[in-house]
This record gives C-alpha cells, structure tokens and sequence, in this order.
C-alpha cells in the first residue's frame, strides 16, 4: 500500500491481508444466473448441481419465532440417513461453513495451519486464508491420484487440521480405504482429519462413517447440494464424535438453520429420499455413457475416473481445451475450466446433467468443432 491517503477508513481498518485477497471463484460468480438473456436458456454444467425438482411444502406459520439452533426433526432425520446419533450430527449452512467453522475451531490464526491434498476443492485454502491459518500441501500423487502418505508422515505434528475430498473435486476419484484409515491413524495424536464426503450418495458404500466409532480425529462433511438437489437451499452436515460437535457449536451462529431449509430438508431425507436414490442412478448411468463417448473423441486426451456427478477430461492440448470451452459457451452451454489446477493442465469439467442437456453438449461437439488433428 504505496499511499495511505487514497485508502478509505474502512481500507485502513480492515485486516490487510483482505485487501488483496481473491474470493473464491464460484461457478455461480463467474457466470451468474442474472447474466441470463431472456429467450437463450442456459444449460449449467459447470457447478456440479444436479437436475430436478422436489416439489417441496412449507407453511411459514412459525416464521415469526427464530428457529431452533439445531431442528430436531433434520437432525433426526439426517442421522437416520447417515446412521449414526443425533449427538454426532451438526447442520450448517452448506458444507462450506463446515469448513471454516472446523477451521476456526481448531487452528490459532496466524500460528496454526491446515493441510490440503491438490488438487483439490479450492475452499480449505480460501477458508484458511480468510482466518489466518496457513497452508500446507501435500499433493496426490500424479499418476493415480492417490494420498501420497510418506510425504503426509512428514506433515505429523506440523499441522492441526487435514483435509481429505472423496470422491474428488474436481477429479472424482474415491481414495482408497485403507489409505483414508492409515491418515487418520498418522495424525491420531496430533490433527483433525477431515473426509470431505460432498459427493459420497454416489458410492454410499465407500463412506468413512464408520471409522468415528474407532477415532476421535475423525471428522466428516457432507451436504444436499450435490445429489439432493438442493444447492439453492444452503445445507450441509458435520458429522463428528460428541466432543467434537460441541466445540463446532460453540463457534457456529445462534440460528444456523432457517426454519424454510430445515422443513425442505427434513421432506428431502424422508418422504422426498426416493427421488436422490433415482437421480443417482440416473447420474450415474449418464456419466459413464459420457466417459465411454468423451475417451473415443480424437480431442480428448485422458478421462478421468469418475465416482461423482462430473466429469473431468483432459484435452490434447491448451488451445483444443480453450476452444471446447468458447464453443460450447457460444451455444449457451457452460462447463468449468480446471486447467490452473496443479497437474490438471488442459483439464474441463463437465457437470452431469440431465440427459437432454449431455446430448445437446455432445451434439454441439459433433456438429461443431474443427480442431486440426494433432496426433497426426
Ligand atoms: C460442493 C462442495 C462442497 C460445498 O457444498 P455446500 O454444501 O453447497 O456448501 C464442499 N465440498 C466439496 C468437495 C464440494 O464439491
């Protein structure tokens, strides 16, 4: 800050490291739902939202009392869902502020650090920015995207909370259990490992649940925005042993929960839950047609296993991904460039949605691009 004068008293109060800090570059800020001309609907593939609609009641007859700060009726229903005690259940506004609530919790500001695996979700890094914590990492390893443990063990002691996103954002793949399990083993005396479980009704059978019974380092995110469908909502979950939510709630806002959201999501993980179960299978089928037809494109480098309601692709080169990404944006079609992702260069993103919306992007490549074929 060359001159002080220009500044205005709120610049100068403010915590410097804010002045110049990038927000996260959400999906939904770099194209917004405002931006949309009547008449050219958009199909959004770039948010990892899912299609569909609930059809959802709610009666405002309460809305005049604050809700409670934790609704018995989703937190029962939620830890039915998950299988676990209502005590190891929180709800927070989207699994976001679970992630800075978990920073804030266990990392002094300006002293304590987090630990991320890119690449990776960007908000552990934003979030730990945003309160002063620093950033360790340690990235998967580039031929498999798997947890690199040895250079975790290096990391023993160094910081207090670790971040760990299965299936991936933005690659989709699970990692395995038994490397879940050996991290949080590594750091049982010495951090909070976090297993970021946003995408997991896509694989319900891999989740890391049922290591809570055996740690007490363990904690486990998810949310309904992914395949519940419910991105518009706001709502996530911290699941975590007793000791653990308390000190979470100690840090949260009084009245996390607004009553509308706690009554759609109660619906969403009861009477509405049949409608995830489809949407998932549906997805699933949708997505693994994409990656058969994606990995038979001459453009199309590399497919990336996927366990989520995405796909990510890797063009043969930077110039072929740019104009798949202008092409498609063009025809009012927007997917999501992770190409500044450490080892994800040349990479797209492709959100599934539903199955109108893949065969329009497919028939826009088909009919569309001309790209020189370089592999000749
Ligand atoms: C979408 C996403 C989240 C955040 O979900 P919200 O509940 O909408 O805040 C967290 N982690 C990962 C890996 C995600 O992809």
């Amino acid at each position: 800050m060359a001159n002080n004068d220009s500044l205005t008293t709120a610049e100068q109060l403010a915590r410097e490291e804010l002045i110049d800090m990038v927000p996260y570059q959400s999906a939904r800020r770099l194209f917004a739902s405002a931006d949309q001309v009547a008449g050219e609907e958009k199909i959004w593939l770039n948010a990892n939202e899912a299609p569909g609609l609930g059809d959802y009641q709610i009666s405002a007859n309460n809305i005049n009392r604050y809700p409670d700060f934790q609704p018995d009726s989703l937190i029962s229903a939620y830890s039915d869902y998950a299988g676990l005690s209502k005590t190891q259940v929180l709800a927070t506004r989207g699994a976001d502020e679970g992630i800075e609530l978990i920073i804030r919790t266990f990392c002094k500001a300006y002293q304590d650090s987090i630990l991320i695996c890119p690449p990776t979700y960007g908000m552990y890094a934003i979030s730990a920015e945003n309160h002063g914590a620093g950033i360790v990492k340690v990235p998967l390893k580039q031929n498999d995207l798997t947890l690199d443990l040895d250079g975790l063990a290096e990391q023993v002691g160094k910081v207090n909370v670790v971040f760990l996103c299965s299936p991936g954002n933005p690659t989709g793949n699970l990692l395995p259990e038994e490397q879940i399990a050996a991290a949080i083993e590594l750091f049982k005396d010495s951090a909070m490992v976090v297993v970021d479980e946003a995408y997991i009704e896509f694989s319900p059978d891999k989740t890391s649940t049922q290591l809570l019974s055996d740690y007490d380092n363990v904690i486990i995110l998810r949310t309904l925005s992914k395949a519940f469908a419910l991105a518009g909502l706001r709502c996530g979950f911290t699941l975590a042993n007793q000791e653990v939510i308390t000190l979470l709630s100690k840090v949260i806002a009084p009245y996390p929960i607004s009553a509308p959201v706690a009554e759609i999501a109660s619906q969403a993980l009861t009477t509405k839950r049949q409608l995830m179960t489809d949407r998932v299978s549906d997805t699933n089928r949708l997505r693994e047609e994409l990656s058969q037809w994606l990995q038979t494109q001459r453009w199309c480098e590399q497919v990336f296993t996927s366990n989520a309601n995405f796909v990510l692709f890797r063009c043969s080169s930077n110039e072929t991904k740019t104009t798949i990404f202008e092409l498609l944006v063009a025809n009012n079609i927007l997917i999501r460039d992770q190409s500044k992702q450490q080892q994800l260069s040349c990479c797209l993103r492709i959100s599934i949605g539903n199955e109108q919306e893949i065969a329009k992007l497919q028939q826009v490549l088909t009919e569309q691009l001309s790209i020189p074929d370089e592999r000749q």
